[in-house]
Formats: C-alpha cells, structure tokens, sequence
C-alpha cells in the first residue's frame, strides 16, 4: 500500500469547455507552488494524486497544498490494487481515534464485482469486529472512511477530508494591481480577489523620510504572506512624497485624504495599462473612514475608467481581521509603522467632499509632472 494525496477541485467542475484551460493553470500553480519537492503529480477522473512523496515531507505538503486556489478539500489517503483483502487490509490500519464512523464507497470500476452499498456494509461489520468499542452513525459520524474503486485497478482510500483554500486558479481571471498599504486590510482584500483567479501586482506607496524605511519592510514582509496564496507578487514602490508635500503646501487640507486617493488611483490605472493588467483592487470597506464614505469613494473613483474591486466593501473590522489572522498578515499589519496616509492628516478631513471643490483645489497642482515624477521613482520588488 502506498500513501497518496488525493486533490479535489471545487467551482472548475462546473466549468464546460473552457474546464481544460482551468485544469492546466491549476496545475502550473501547484507545481510552482511545490517547487523543488519531490514527487508525482498525477490525474484520475476529477481529482489529482500526489504520489512518490517523502512522508516526511507530508506536512510541508499540506501546508502549502491547503493553500494553493483552485483546491477545494485534500485527503491523505493510501493507494491499494483494486482487490477486497487489499482493501480490508487498509481498512484495518487506519487512525481510529473517534467513537463513530461510517464507510461510504463509490465504485467507478464496475468490473470489481461487490457492489458499493454492499461493500460498505461489509467494511463496517469487519471494522466493528476488529474494534468493538466503535459504533456506526450513518447521519453524524466523527470519521467517514471513503473507498474509492478507480478504473485505473487501484483503490483509494481515505479518512480525513481536509477543506481548502477553494476559489479559482490563480491568473485564470487575469490581472489587476491591489493597492498594498501596511494595515490589515489590503492584504485581505488581495487574498479575496486571488481566490477568484486574479492575478495580483501590488502597488505601495511611501512618504519616505516621512515614512521610515521599516514600513517598507513590513509590506515586503505582507506581500510575502500573501504570495502563500497568490503566488509570484511584483511589488511596485512608488514615492509619494512630492505629491503629498504638494497637496499640503497648495490645497485645502480637509481635501488631503481625497487629494491623495485620487492620486493613487491614477497612477495604479497607469501602471496596470504598463504591465497587462485590467483592474485595481483596494481594501476599502464602506463608512470604515472618512475616505470611504460612498462620497468620497465616488470622488477617488471618478479618476479611473477601468474597474474598481472593493472585495471587502460590506464587511465588518472584525471580519476583516479574523481572515487577516487565517492567512497569517494579521500579526505583520499590525506592527506600529506609521503609513503614508497618516502622514500630514488633516484634523478634520472631509467625508463628504464637493466634486466641484475637489477638482479646484486640483487645478493648483501640476497633475501630470507630479504623477510622472512618482512614476519615475519606481522600484519594483519580486516577491
Ligand atoms: P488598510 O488597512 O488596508 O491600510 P485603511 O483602513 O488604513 O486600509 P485607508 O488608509 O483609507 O484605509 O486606505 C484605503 C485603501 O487604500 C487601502 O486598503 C489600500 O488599498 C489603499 N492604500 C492606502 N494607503 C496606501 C499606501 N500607502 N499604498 C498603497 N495603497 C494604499
Ligand atoms: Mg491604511
């Protein structure tokens, strides 16, 4: 007997003809994702083994396999040729830590001649007989033993469903650029648009000497996390400086937060046209702050043609932080760096800003050389 990973994908069975597309990215993911570890990668019907792994490196597997878009549960499994001694074999040597179970079979290769409810019954008896102290519970068991009968002769057969990051493939919906501050819910905010196939470049601004060079290490640290689960991030580095210095010795400073979003997001649109992608991701959440009242998200929002993802717009702090703390960002965004935002705001800003007001108090500025200059200070960061 032999041990395997057993892969269950999730939301690409409904796909049709495009399901091949999605299969290859799902693996091209997987494959980056383990990286030099060795093993098979193989495929039966609807689901993908990990096959002549080392068990030591079993856990590292999960780790890295739980995370990975597009996998909807795993199970650590082993593989039998198909025969019933074989099979009861397995049966007996499983991890019975539990007081209920139950044995649920599908049988996909009709030429193994009991038939699938049959065999669960008899697993049952058998398994009842080797430890008494067990019970059956067909509606609520604390262990179901699946019995997998495959067309290829072999069997698997598994005990623990482990659930995943589930979502899509990672690039299988193209690209877009998350705007990566230091706090806790940009991060977030990546990791929900990767789970439905975005590709993420991530854009940060700094207000270096504002802003100290450990702020800068602290999103390096967060794009580090997050590429768990997106994979492969560019990380672009954009000083903001000039245009904040510009916007508080000109400008209305109650418009300084909106001044400065209107920014960001220009120059988010220009570097996603540069680099192939298709839509900016942000991690706003509706009312959290004075930038995100709905009408200081029209007013950011009307300097941009292409779409706007705010995947956490209707969520709550606390849930924001509680998906923070399940990929890990939590503990990194809350380090006490101080953000750019923070640098030069207003007592007062605005939570309800004019759009006549804010593009007049744009005219004192020079839009285009300040937004070229940023561009220029460019750094991009592979992570
Ligand atoms: P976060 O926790 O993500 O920092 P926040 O609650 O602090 O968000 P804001 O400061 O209003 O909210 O920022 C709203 C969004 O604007 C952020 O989620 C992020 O997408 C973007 N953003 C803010 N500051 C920066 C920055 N320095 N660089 C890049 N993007 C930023
Ligand atoms: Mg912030």
């Amino acid at each position: 007997m032999e041990k395997v990973i057993i892969l269950r994908y999730g939301e690409i069975h409904l796909k049709g003809a495009n399901r091949g597309y999605f299969e290859h990215v799902l693996i091209q993911n997987i494959k980056k994702m383990l990286g030099d570890l060795t093993y098979r990668l193989t495929k039966i019907s609807g689901r993908y083994l990990i096959e002549q792994y080392n068990l030591e490196d079993e856990e590292i597997f999960l780790e890295k396999l739980t995370k990975i878009f597009g996998i909807y549960s795993l199970s650590v499994g082993f593989k039998v040729p198909t025969n019933l001694e074989n099979i009861e074999n397995v049966c007996k040597n499983l991890d019975f830590n539990t007081n209920s179970f139950k044995v649920v079979t599908n049988r996909a290769d009709k030429t193994f001649a009991i038939k699938s409810m049959e065999l669960s019954k008899l697993l049952g008896e058998k398994i009842l007989s080797w430890y008494p102290n067990l019970k059956v519970d067909v509606h609520n068991p604390s262990l179901t033993i699946n019995i997998d009968i495959r067309e290829d002769g072999n069997t698997y057969i598994s005990s623990n469903n482990i659930l995943c990051a589930g979502g899509m493939p990672v690039s299988t919906a193209g690209k877009g650029v998350l705007l990566l501050s230091g706090g806790i819910d940009s991060p977030v905010a990546g990791y929900f648009m990767a789970r439905r196939g975005l590709k993420i470049d991530a854009i940060h601004f700094h207000s270096y000497p504002y802003t100290s060079l450990l702020a800068r290490e602290k999103v390096i640290k967060l794009a580090k996390k997050m590429s768990n689960y997106c994979g492969n991030i560019n990380l672009h580095i954009i000083s903001f400086t000039k245009i904040q210095e510009a916007i508080n010795k000109n400008c209305d400073k109650d418009y300084m937060v909106v001044l400065m979003r209107r920014f960001m997001m220009r120059i988010a649109e220009k570097i996603a046209n540069k680099n192939d992608a298709h839509a900016i991701v942000t991690g706003e959440s509706l009312g959290q702050v004075a930038s995100q009242t709905l009408e200081s998200i029209n007013a950011t929002n009307a300097v941009v043609s292409m779409p706007v993802f705010r995947p956490l717009i209707g969520l709550d702090k606390l849930d924001i932080i509680s998906v923070s703390k399940k990929i890990d960002t939590y503990d990194i965004s809350i380090e006490p760096y101080e953000d750019c935002c923070t640098v030069f705001l207003p007592k007062n800003p605005v939570t309800k800003p004019k759009i006549d007001k804010v593009i007049s108090e744009e005219e004192k500025l020079n839009i285009n050389s300040l937004i070229d200059e940023a561009l220029a200070s460019e750094e991009i960061i592979k992570i």
